[in-house]
């Protein structure tokens, strides 16, 4: 068999009604918390008041940054650092999306008491998922508490930022950056409107195929990754037809649970760089649309790539064993989610447009691929 290795640091909890355990360990970690999280008056509001209150009922202080938007950014995480430091807090609480977890962990890991954070040491630091070099010496505990099924960041080693200036996505990977504990509570996700529901599952879905078509599969990852591909072909298009169903909801939280350790553990393939180019120069597009505008031309270029590996998801699902089968499934996804006009629904300009296909990470990705790349950006951006 083959070796390989398999991490995954942060403790679980999983299912519903579980937000109410907040209060049993958060203690555990001081009485002073930063609760990083979208406006407090927002679509989470109810959900809020209640981790508000689990904490208040075990005595732990809470202050605030409720200031994240989607696609967050470094600036965001520098006011977090502020706000923490300032308050001397003991560890960060991070409810929301891939965007507020992201935000959160990354104020929990550069966390220092000089507050200023320097990013081009970041970035050089932390480039790599795998690297196990020691975290930074002031670094906080991070709670995780999800409130969409798609990014898995509750239980990886990433954090995604933008840079506003340079209009760059940028994804810092640590050990460090996995959250000591994990909430997934499907409850909460019941409240996720249609296009956010149908954006995130393609998200969690694209973190599960693409782990499995690349190097670092293993034994475990492959069955994760698998489960998990089906787990979202036949659970989003039941979300989107009936947003509260619990059980439903509870599928594709195990499906984003599920694919967020394949990713932490195989990684990524083409898709998420080029997505991430779009949405550093379009911050407007959700992380899930902007992989359902690249993923059509991708899955062209990958069927006749890794034919195989698409047969065995096809045999899985119990289709057709046949590259086509298992495309012509995905794009059956995408017609019934509504995700087939994420690029119409993006409203690119023709300067965007520009940007995007001269960005220079088209030829960096893999020079000797550069023109193949290019042309897919091409054909994303030409539907
Ligand atoms: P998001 O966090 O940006 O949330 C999208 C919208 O949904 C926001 O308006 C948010 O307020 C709203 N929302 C969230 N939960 C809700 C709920 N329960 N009810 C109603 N509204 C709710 O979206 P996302 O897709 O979860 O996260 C995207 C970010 O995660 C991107 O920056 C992406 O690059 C990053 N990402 C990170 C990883 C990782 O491993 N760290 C992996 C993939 C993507």
């Amino acid at each position: 068999m083959k070796a390989f290795n398999f991490f995954i640091p942060t403790q679980i909890r999983f299912g519903v009604g579980r937000l109410k355990e907040l209060k049993e360990f958060a203690p555990t970690y001081g009485q002073k918390c930063l609760l990083v999280s979208r406006p407090l008056n927002g679509s989470l509001k109810e959900t809020y008041s209640e981790i508000i209150a689990l904490l208040q009922a075990v005595n732990i202080e809470i202050f605030f940054f409720d200031e994240v938007v989607p696609n967050p950014t470094i600036e965001g995480v520098e006011n977090g650092v502020s706000i923490a430091v300032k308050n001397k807090v003991d560890f960060v609480l991070g409810v929301g999306g891939g965007s507020v977890l992201d935000t959160a962990k990354l104020i929990a890991f550069l966390h220092n008491s000089e507050t200023k954070i320097d990013w081009d040491k970041a970035i050089s630091d932390y480039d790599n998922p795998f690297s196990m070099t020691p975290s930074p010496k002031e670094s906080l505990p991070f709670i995780a508490i999800s409130t969409t099924s798609g990014t898995g960041s509750q239980c990886t080693q990433a954090a995604v930022v933008s840079d506003t200036k340079s209009k760059n996505k940028i994804t810092l990977f640590h050990a460090g950056l996995f959250p000591v504990i994990a909430i997934v509570d499907p409850e909460l996700m019941c409240s996720v409107p249609s296009g956010v529901t149908a954006a995130t599952g393609f998200d969690a879905f694209t973190h599960a195929f693409e782990s499995f078509l690349g190097g670092r599969t293993s034994p475990m990852t492959e069955q994760m990754s698998l489960q998990a591909i089906q787990l979202v072909l036949d659970n989003l298009p039941k979300a989107i037809a009936d947003l509260k169903n619990i059980e439903v909801r509870s599928n594709l939280a195990w499906a984003d649970t599920l694919a967020g350790m394949c990713l932490a553990n195989g990684g990524a393939d083409l898709p998420h760089p080029l997505g991430e180019i779009i949405g550093g120069i379009c911050p407007r597009i959700a992380h899930g649309d902007t992989l359902a505008i690249v993923y059509p031309a991708f899955l062209n270029y990958k069927a006749d790539k890794a034919p195989d590996k698409f047969i065995q998801v096809a045999n899985h699902l119990n289709l057709k064993a046949d590259p086509g089968a298992l495309v012509e499934a995905i794009l059956n996804l995408f017609k019934i989610t509504g995700l087939s006009s994420a690029l119409e629904k993006a409203n690119l300009t023709q300067q965007e447009i520009e940007s995007i296909k001269g960005h220079p990470l088209l030829s960096q990705l893999q020079p000797e691929n550069s023109d193949r790349i290019h042309q897919m950006m091409d054909e994303s951006l030409n539907k």
